[in-house]
């Protein structure tokens, strides 16, 4: 792989509120589709050795190069370039950047940071192994969270990462996401009321031997530290101010969602990258409702962030037609989604054109969308990429993006 020129950002889970796994007719339906253009090639490959009067011009053994067995069929196979079905993921939020000056910095861990945290063990040890000069920052992870809901903490207590000593896990998130963690692993206090102790899992920090260090993001023109501190944080930091890490920025902002909720904004050499999970842009009647008025307010801050970024991620779980409770996911039968705390696909589009973000994610997909239609909406997007000179595609798993 080549060298990293600023970020390298990797997509390990991008799944909205919980984990999924392909269903049996989401598995035949991308089957369908590549069988289809695989068959597609093959007969296109056959018409060319076809004669004038409609018949093969060879036996099969010539057509496909040798006896009819597996290697053959695979040599074979290996001519046709074929497209893979694209998998809009199954774990939640967990992205990965890899900085150019060699640091780990993860965002949010849903169940995508049991994956992400085995490659970067994986990583670690190699460097390792391989007696490359390993930086001072090595076997620290920097680790940045958005809020307290299960889908961005569950990933945690079964992580490789948290399980050798030598390891050095920082963690810069609000009070509540520190709190979801230490409540009930205790990773950072080193205690776990007795009530809660092995009932979510278990595991605690007694079984969890590297180190924790919690650094708690808070408004402190609101809220200022009190100068005691306390046994949950190991440092506080200012929400106004950005955080450094190596030669890599970091502006935390306030998004609008049911619980407090952060995005970030990462910037090195020039490049930048918006990291917005879990944000709604509210849409009811009343537009002098506070929570109205507070939505509006944190959609500004992020469009300021967002203005000419090279790429956003950001939620997308509804469509208007489904957050207005005119129709269902995955049914018929319509709920309003109102205050669950995710915006529209329609708005996040006209954010992006409205910013002029180069590439947008979209992201935090919801459970019930089968594949199908996630299919049916990427395509839509690529349609409005080529009507808008951006690009936009919903956010898959495994995907490497290099800034
Ligand atoms: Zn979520
Ligand atoms: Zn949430």
């Amino acid at each position: 792989m080549k060298d990293i020129e600023n970020l390298r950002i990797h997509f390990y889970g991008v799944q909205g509120s919980g984990s999924i796994y392909p269903s049996l007719q989401d598995r035949q339906a991308y089957q369908k589709v590549t069988d289809c253009e695989l068959l597609n090639q093959v007969f296109t490959n056959l018409q060319q050795q076809t004669g004038p009067e409609g018949r093969l011009n060879a036996t099969i053994e010539e057509l496909i190069g040798g006896p009819l067995n597996r290697k053959t069929l695979e040599a074979y196979r290996a001519q046709f370039d074929m497209p893979t079905a694209r998998i809009y993921g199954g774990w939640t939020t967990c992205i990965r950047i890899e900085t150019a000056d060699g640091f780990d910095i993860v965002l949010d861990c849903g169940s995508g940071f049991r994956v992400c945290a085995k490659d970067i063990v994986k990583k670690w040890r190699y460097l390792e192994g391989d007696g490359q000069n390993i930086a001072n920052n090595h076997r620290h992870l920097y680790i940045f969270g958005s809020h307290s809901h299960y889908d961005h903490t569950e990933g945690f207590d079964q992580a490789a990462v948290c399980f050798d000593p030598c390891n050095h896990i920082h963690v810069y998130a609000n009070r509540q996401y520190l709190q979801a963690l230490d409540q009930i692993l205790g990773i950072f206090s080193h205690q776990v009321d007795f009530r809660l102790k092995g009932v979510q899992t278990p595991l605690s920090y007694e079984l969890m031997p590297a180190h924790f260090y919690a650094y708690e993001i808070r408004d402190f023109q609101v809220d200022p530290p009190s100068p005691a501190g306390d046994k949950l944080v190991h440092q506080y930091h200012d929400l106004s101010q950005h955080i450094q890490i190596g030669e890599t920025t970091l502006y935390p902002f306030e998004v609008f969602h049911p619980s407090p909720c952060l995005a970030y904004r990462i910037e090195r050499g020039g490049k930048v990258f918006i990291f917005c999970t879990d944000h709604e842009l509210r849409r009811g009647l009343e537009p002098d409702h506070p929570l109205q008025i507070a939505s509006l307010e944190a959609e500004e801050r992020l469009c300021q962030q967002s203005v000419n970024a090279d790429v956003l991620y950001r939620d997308g779980q509804f469509l208007r037609i489904e957050y207005d409770g005119d129709l269902g996911i995955g049914s018929p039968y319509g709920i309003s989604r109102l205050d669950w705390g995710h915006s529209c696909i329609e708005d996040v589009l006209d954010m992006a054109v409205r910013c002029q973000v180069k590439h947008t994610f979209i992201g935090h997909h919801d459970p019930n969308r089968d594949w199908l239609e996630r299919n049916w909406w990427d395509e839509t997007l690529q349609r409005k990429s080529e009507q808008t000179g951006l690009n936009f595609e919903l956010a898959q798993a495994e995907t490497v993006i290099d800034l």
